[in-house]
C-alpha cells in the first residue's frame, strides 16, 4: 500500500453518490404497499372506542405479547346496546413477529397495523405499546394494508380467497 492510497481512495468516494439509506422515522422511504410496522387501537363509527375486551387477539398471539384486561359491560351511547369493554390492553412490540393474526381475529377490526415505525429506543419499555400509546397511533399513524374484515375476506374460497 503507498502513502498515496487513502488519497485516491477518498478523492474517489467524494464523487460517489450517496447510497445511505434516510431514518425509517423520516417517512422518505418507498414501502411496499403490505408494509406495517406497529399497531393502534381505534374507534368505530360512533366514535367509541372498538375493543369490546374479547381477549381473541390475546389467546391467537403465538408470541404471547398481548395482555387484556376486559372490562364491565356498559351500554352504547350511539346504539342504546350493551357491549363490551376493555379496561387495559398492552402489546409488547419487542417480541411480535408481525403475523398479523391478532388482527386478522379482531370481531370488531379495534386492532390494526400501521406503517409507521416506534422509535428505537434503548429502552425495551418504550417498544412496550400501552393502551394510551396505541390509541395515540390511531392519531397520528397512517394504517397499514389491512384491517381483520379484508383478511378474513381474503381466506373465503368463494371470493377467490389467497388470490389477492
Ligand atoms: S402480529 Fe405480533 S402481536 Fe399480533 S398476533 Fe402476531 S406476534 Fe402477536
Ligand atoms: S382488539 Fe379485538 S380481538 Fe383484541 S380484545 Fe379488543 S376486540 Fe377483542
Amino acid at each position: 500500500m503507498s502513502i498515496l492510497d487513502p488519497f485516491r481512495i477518498g478523492f474517489r468516494n467524494f464523487f460517489r453518490p450517496m447510497i445511505t439509506e434516510p431514518l425509517p422515522w423520516k417517512q422518505t422511504r418507498q414501502r411496499s404497499e403490505r408494509y406495517r410496522a406497529s399497531f393502534a387501537l381505534v374507534h368505530d363509527e360512533h366514535g367509541e372506542e372498538a375493543c369490546i375486551g374479547c381477549k381473541m387477539c390475546e389467546k391467537i398471539c403465538p408470541s404471547q405479547i398481548i395482555t387484556v384486561t376486559t372490562g364491565a359491560k356498559a351500554k352504547s351511547e350511539a346504539t342504546g346496546k350493551m357491549r363490551g369493554t376493555c379496561a387495559d390492553f398492552t402489546l409488547d412490540l419487542n417480541a411480535c413477529i408481525i403475523c398479523e393474526l391478532c388482527v386478522q381475529v379482531c370481531p370488531t377490526d379495534a386492532i390494526v397495523m400501521v406503517r409507521v415505525q416506534e422509535r428505537p429506543s434503548f429502552d425495551r419499555n418504550e417498544l412496550m405499546l400501552t393502551m394510551e400509546k396505541l390509541y395515540a397511533n390511531e392519531q397520528k399513524k397512517q394504517n397499514a394494508w389491512a384491517d381483520g374484515t379484508k383478511l378474513i375476506a381474503m381466506q373465503d374460497p368463494g371470493a377467490g380467497g389467497g388470490k389477492d
